[in-house]
């Protein structure tokens, strides 16, 4: 088994889901009492929202290629970013070390595609709904068109995330607002959701949609283990 490295504390709320989701896979594959081989570096995510808030993203980058560096060193075979929205930077930190790092992005394609979808709707945080580095790879890599909520729902969505889910706060008024949102992006075409903020699956899950749910923690998670296995 080789060592997954972590970047995590974006937020820490769903950096647990992957330490709990990890080690569940490596049971799950090896049988107990095997667990799962990892480092873990957790930031401030205080700093990091402030960062982002303020358009931050050349100073984020070099932040986190330092702390991909740290897991290198440190023995780390296998890079994860456990964000959606911090894979802006994934292509300057994946140039910056030796050992591979599996995008999020990838690993969901893969799952969409085994379903046979071609378009599905986006919900993050608003740098992952309304910058293209998401939705380009998905198109561009896998053939998988996006499309995004009207404006004033990707400012819910947003604040929901920020204001709670990374607080902890799971509000049933909030997973409504998430559901209705589905809702108009099902009318609008879309055959699946990803739920493209690992925060999101604390909040809802396939049991509140009408349309399939592609859970990115969970399947970033998975995939690591598989690869981590295989290798
Ligand atoms: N965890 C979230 C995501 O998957 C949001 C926090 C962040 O900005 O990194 O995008």
């Amino acid at each position: 088994m080789q060592t997954l490295g972590l970047i995590g504390g974006m937020s820490w709320e769903s950096t647990l889901e992957y330490y709990r989701l990890i080690n569940l896979a490596v049971r799950e594959k090896l049988g107990s009492p095997h667990s799962c081989k990892s480092l873990i570096y957790s930031v401030d995510f205080a700093e990091i929202s402030d960062l982002q808030h303020k358009g931050e993203w050349e100073r984020l980058t070099v932040q986190m290629l330092e702390i991909a560096r740290v897991l290198e060193k440190s023995g780390a075979e296998l890079i994860i970013i456990c964000t959606n929205t911090m894979h802006i930077m994934a292509e300057d930190v994946e140039k910056g070390i030796e050992v591979p790092l599996l995008h999020i992005a990838d690993a969901t394609a893969g799952e969409i595609k085994e379903m046979g979808l071609e378009k599905v709707g986006l919900l993050g945080t608003r740098f992952t709904m309304e910058k293209d580095f998401y939705a380009h790879r998905l198109k561009e890599k896998h053939g998988i068109k996006t499309i995004i909520p009207p404006e004033e729902d990707r400012k819910i969505i947003h604040e929901i995330i920020y204001n709670e889910l990374i607080a902890g706060k799971i509000l049933a008024q909030s997973r409504n607002e998430y559901i209705r949102i589905i809702n108009g992006l099902k009318d609008r075409g879309a055959q699946g959701v990803v739920m493209g903020c690992t925060e999101i699956p604390l909040l809802i899950g396939s049991e509140d949609s009408s349309l399939p749910l592609f859970d990115t923690t969970g399947i970033h998670a998975r995939k690591a283990v598989e690869m981590a296995l295989s290798s």
